[in-house]
């Protein structure tokens, strides 16, 4: 069975963005328009940056569904899913990748908890005698606007 660095460096070896840094580091030159090349260092053919594994585009969300889906933790959070891979692995945009598949991911999406206000116990309104003796106002505020409005007003008679 083929181990996830092996994977990772096949696929790097298929990847032009890596191919091209590959090409750079070995000429011996300093300067790429795509990554900061400091820290950068070709080893026995594989890329790696801050002694961390390159990976390259085609196998990041593989990465991070494996990482967030870990049974020891399943379903992390953005944290402790950037530090496990971090700890390995590196590649453009890091944070900003892993952010966007945790703010995507299906599961974490439905077990969010609710961060609606609490309701209290509801009271029977009082049977009246005539209309309008009595209402009751209820404002909705700070909605995304619709139409230009962001608020909803209900009245109770
Ligand atoms: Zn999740």
């Amino acid at each position: 069975m083929i181990s996830i660095q092996n994977q990772i460096i096949v696929e790097n070896w298929t990847n032009q963005l890596c191919f091209n840094i590959w090409i750079i580091m070995k000429q011996n030159r300093r300067t790429c328009q795509d990554i900061d090349l400091d820290n950068c260092k070709v080893l026995d053919e594989v890329l790696w940056k801050d002694d961390k594994l390159w990976v390259s585009q085609s196998m990041i969300i593989w990465l991070i569904r494996e990482a967030h889906n870990l049974l020891i933790n399943e379903h992390s959070d953005m944290n402790w899913t950037l530090n496990l891979l971090r700890w390995s692995y590196c590649w453009l945009k890091m944070r900003t990748t892993i952010k966007r598949y945790i703010q995507n991911c299906y599961v974490c999406c439905r077990s969010k908890a609710s961060k609606d206000q609490i309701n209290q116990l509801l009271k029977s309104l009082l049977i009246l005698e005539q209309q309008w003796q009595n209402i009751s106002l209820d404002f909705i505020i700070n909605l995304s606007e619709s139409d230009e409005n962001n608020a909803i007003l209900t009245v109770i008679n």
